[in-house]
């Protein structure tokens, strides 16, 4: 075994840490106070984030892992993870802008499955920024039990008509385009009976903006007779979840690297205020109550460190997901129901500070939150781990 992190993700790491502080960190000195109030300023900062998303593309970083001949780097699931848990250890909160997963509105390797002819309007602009996309999948009636979803796709000549409605759809008030999961065989349903396709904006409708507790809000989208060509089909058809199938674990490494990086800058964070704050004549950190939780936090980091690592290895160096998804129910679970165990602790320490929106450490809780209910919630990823010892 060797645990070092290789020396060109180490010189990869430091190139994007000076980007982020050259380029990132003015805008988000400029513009930290548009999320300080009930709701951050979407109008403002939509052309900011479209502005980082360019700058880093153009930088090689927004869609690294994306393969050369779709606009990206060829970087792996580990090189890419280091670089999402960076810029969730920024403490920027524009940063994530900068690094397309695991935000949905950059380009999922998914759309690799489309033919070639297609990659100029749905795969290039993603990768370069010029473009956004959303992954739409949940439904009211079906979020956790995904094959329930009620959308239905039905061939016609050389279209697929589909119909139906999704919501909690991240970037859904912006994407240009959506991957859509639609029944195409309601017998079958996830034994091959759900497809994938890629539809244009113009072909839905989006809805109401769905306000939440984080700082991302998703939208509803409505699909009435929306028709797409048919070689806008995602892979095979019938084939749509075993297709997402393949990028899962990946998925999760970069959701643990999230969370593992917010849980860091959150420590650095209390650490700092442990040291410098002083009650009853002396530093916060000279209490066992305050330097304990700290202590225990920095061993929680630790964990959720080797689990994110070792699952971005093992996506790197095995090929079969099915054999690695118990690994990846394990990080996604641990890493942010720990991370925001950490982050809470943290929260203490900063007493009333703590609880405001200028904080260090308020969003980055309310953040870990969401993390532990989306892409598979914390039971979802249970039922998995169950499975693999039989139960
Ligand atoms: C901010 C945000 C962004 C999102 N972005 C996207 C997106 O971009 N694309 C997309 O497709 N979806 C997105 N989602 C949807 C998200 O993935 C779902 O909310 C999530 O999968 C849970 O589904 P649900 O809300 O329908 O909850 P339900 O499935 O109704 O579950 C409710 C609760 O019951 C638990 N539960 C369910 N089944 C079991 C069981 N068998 N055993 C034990 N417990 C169980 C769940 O864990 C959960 O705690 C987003 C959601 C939010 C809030």
């Amino acid at each position: 075994m060797d645990f070092r992190i290789p020396d060109e993700l180490t010189a990869l790491r430091q190139s994007f840490a000076s980007f982020l502080d050259r380029e990132i960190r003015p805008l988000e000195e400029e513009y930290a106070r548009e999320f300080w109030g009930e709701a951050p300023n979407r109008e403002v900062l939509a052309p900011v984030i479209r502005d980082i998303r360019l700058r880093s593309a153009r930088e090689g970083f927004y869609a690294a892992y994306m393969p050369e001949e779709a606009g990206g780097q060829g970087l792996s699931v580990l090189g890419t993870s280091l670089l999402v848990e960076d810029a969730a250890r920024s403490g920027m909160r524009l940063a994530m802008a900068a690094i397309a997963p695991p935000n949905p509105a950059g380009p999922s390797p998914l759309l690799l499955k489309l033919p070639p002819h297609l990659w100029e309007t749905y795969v290039l602009p993603v990768a370069s920024g010029e473009k956004t996309m959303c992954f739409a999948l949940t439904e009211p009636e079906a979020g956790s039990d995904a094959q329930a979803i009620r959308t239905t796709a039905v061939r016609d000549g050389d279209e697929w008509v589909i119909n139906g409605h999704k919501h909690y759809i991240t970037n859904g008030e912006h994407a240009d385009f959506a991957i859509v999961f639609a029944v195409t065989d309601a017998e079958k349903r996830a034994a091959g009976g759900i497809t994938a396709f890629v539809v244009p904006s113009d072909q839905f409708r989006r809805g109401k903006l769905q306000w939440n507790l984080s700082d991302s809000h998703p939208a509803e989208l409505f699909f009435d007779q929306a028709r797409v060509p048919a070689d806008h089909v995602i892979g095979e058809v019938g084939m749509g979840f075993f297709e997402a199938m393949a990028f899962l674990n990946s998925g999760r490494a970069y959701i643990g690297a999230q969370s593992l990086g917010l849980a860091e800058w959150a420590l650095d964070a209390a650490t700092d205020h442990a040291k410098t704050r002083t009650a009853f004549g002396k530093p916060l950190s000279r209490n066992q109550g305050v330097s304990f939780p700290l202590a225990r936090s920095k061993a929680d980091i630790e964990a959720i460190r080797w689990l994110v690592y070792h699952l971005a290895w093992r996506v790197d160096t095995e090929g079969d997901p099915l054999a690695i998804m118990g690994d990846a129910s394990i990080t996604k679970f641990y890493s942010t129901e720990e991370a925001y165990a950490v982050a809470d602790r943290c929260l203490q320490v900063f007493g009333g500070m703590g609880l405001m929106r200028e904080g260090p450490v308020e969003r980055v809780l309310r953040h870990l939150r969401m993390l532990r209910v989306v892409e598979g919630a914390s039971e979802v990823q249970l039922l998995v781990i169950a499975r693999t010892l039989g139960l």
